[in-house]
């Protein structure tokens, strides 16, 4: 049996250190928003490389947080993509704004820059890019067009802990970048958290009133907040946990090299990584036609899979109300036919990888021989 993804394995790893952490904070007796959160929110913008850090309660409420401190809500439109988790859309229309989907480009399955301009609107006042998988966007191009036409540019860094373009860090070059610290990211914590980054004081400081009821200090409502803390339980367990972030990363890469040195040459598509931009491999992603015949062969040998996501977010149900229809965003749908996650976390060993790969290989080296004999049986 091998699992899509372990809860149990960075405690087992870090056992002590965690353990050492949460006792550290029920004999504070202090459990929310005190020393371990400013703490690990120091750590975590010094990780990322921006001045500011503000701990939220997930990736969804950094998305809307920022949103709202951007002065972005109702009457306003916010583009991304629709091959995302919905969090990114159901914290835009948590903003009160109404989301706008442009398609992606087919090798990374990422924002497809060249179609942004064409879709912006004189109401469109922010651009949210999603890093998927752990692969980054290239944000400074976003960034350039953003500026260009006087528009925010949030990141959605969800998945994007240890990714990097050009040696910075994702979610250090837009207006503001959102994580989430939900426990299967590359730095999960054991429960909901999340976490926004940015250079700028005065969002920083807006972002701050907005997660504790708009106050600042004494209690009095400067402006309309929401209750979105960090709690200090899980902000001491995330800087244990940032400790590893880097080896973690790394270890996701070295397995992912392993997957790539398997199924290289065939006609899987694979991860592809171009120069300067680092993948964080938050998911080994490959595409193929005979998604459901690999799965059957994935379950025969009981290996875990993932599908992210099965349903883009401009085709289901919630969202009908935006308009938009099957066909809307070509590569977007033709993609979710045909994603399969393979099982990538540090708790993995070679060995385990190096089988599910062998397992992924024989199954297609049969599928072409089928396909072959049949296009044969046909010319016969
Ligand atoms: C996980 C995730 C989120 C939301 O994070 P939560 O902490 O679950 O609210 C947002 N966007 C993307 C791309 C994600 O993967």
């Amino acid at each position: 049996m091998i699992p899509a993804f372990d809860g149990r394995f960075d405690y087992l790893r870090m056992k002590d250190e965690i353990c050492d952490a949460m006792r550290r904070v029920c004999e504070s007796g202090q459990l929310i928003l005190g020393p371990e959160v400013e703490a690990f929110e120091q750590e975590w913008a010094n990780y990322v490389g921006t001045r500011h850090a503000v701990g939220v309660n997930s990736g969804t409420d950094a998305i809307s947080i920022a949103l709202r401190a951007l002065g972005i809500g109702a009457g306003d439109k916010v583009l991304t993509v629709a091959n995302t988790a919905v969090p990114t859309i159901a914290a835009i229309v948590a903003a009160g704004a109404t989301p706008q989907f442009v398609d992606i480009e087919p090798n990374h399955l990422l924002m497809d820059l060249e179609q942004v301009e064409a879709c912006l609107t004189p109401r469109t006042r922010c651009i949210i890019s999603v890093d998927l998988y752990g692969y980054p966007v290239d944000i400074n191009q976003l960034r350039e067009l953003t500026r260009r036409r006087g528009i925010h540019l949030v990141a959605d860094c969800a998945q994007a802990h240890g990714t990097r373009l050009d040696d910075r860090h994702a979610g250090s070059v837009a207006d503001i970048g959102c994580f989430s610290f939900y426990p299967t990211k590359n730095l999960g914590a054991m429960g909901d958290a999340g976490a926004c980054v940015t250079n700028d004081p005065e969002l920083a400081r807006r972002m701050r009133r907005i997660r504790c009821y708009g106050f600042e200090g004494n209690r009095i409502a400067l402006m309309d907040g929401v209750c979105s803390r960090l709690d200090e339980m899980q902000a001491a367990i995330l800087r244990v946990k940032l400790r590893y972030l880097d080896k973690f990363v790394q270890r996701r890469r070295d397995l992912a090299a392993i997957y790539s040195h398997w199924l290289e040459g065939t006609a899987l598509s694979l991860p592809l990584e171009s120069h300067g931009r680092r993948h964080a491999y938050h998911q080994y992603v490959i595409q193929t036609d005979g998604r459901d015949d690999l799965i059957a062969e994935l379950e025969r040998h009981k290996i875990g899979y993932g599908i992210h996501y099965p349903v883009p977010v401009h085709l289901m149900p919630a969202y009908e109300c935006l308009g938009y229809h099957p066909g809307d965003l070509p590569v977007t749908e033709r993609a979710a036919q045909r994603i399969l996650s393979l099982p990538l976390h540090p708790g993995l060993t070679e060995e385990q990888v190096a089988y599910v790969a062998r397992v992924v290989l024989h199954w297609h080296m049969a599928a072409a021989t089928e396909w072959c004999s049949a296009d044969c049986e046909l010319i016969r």
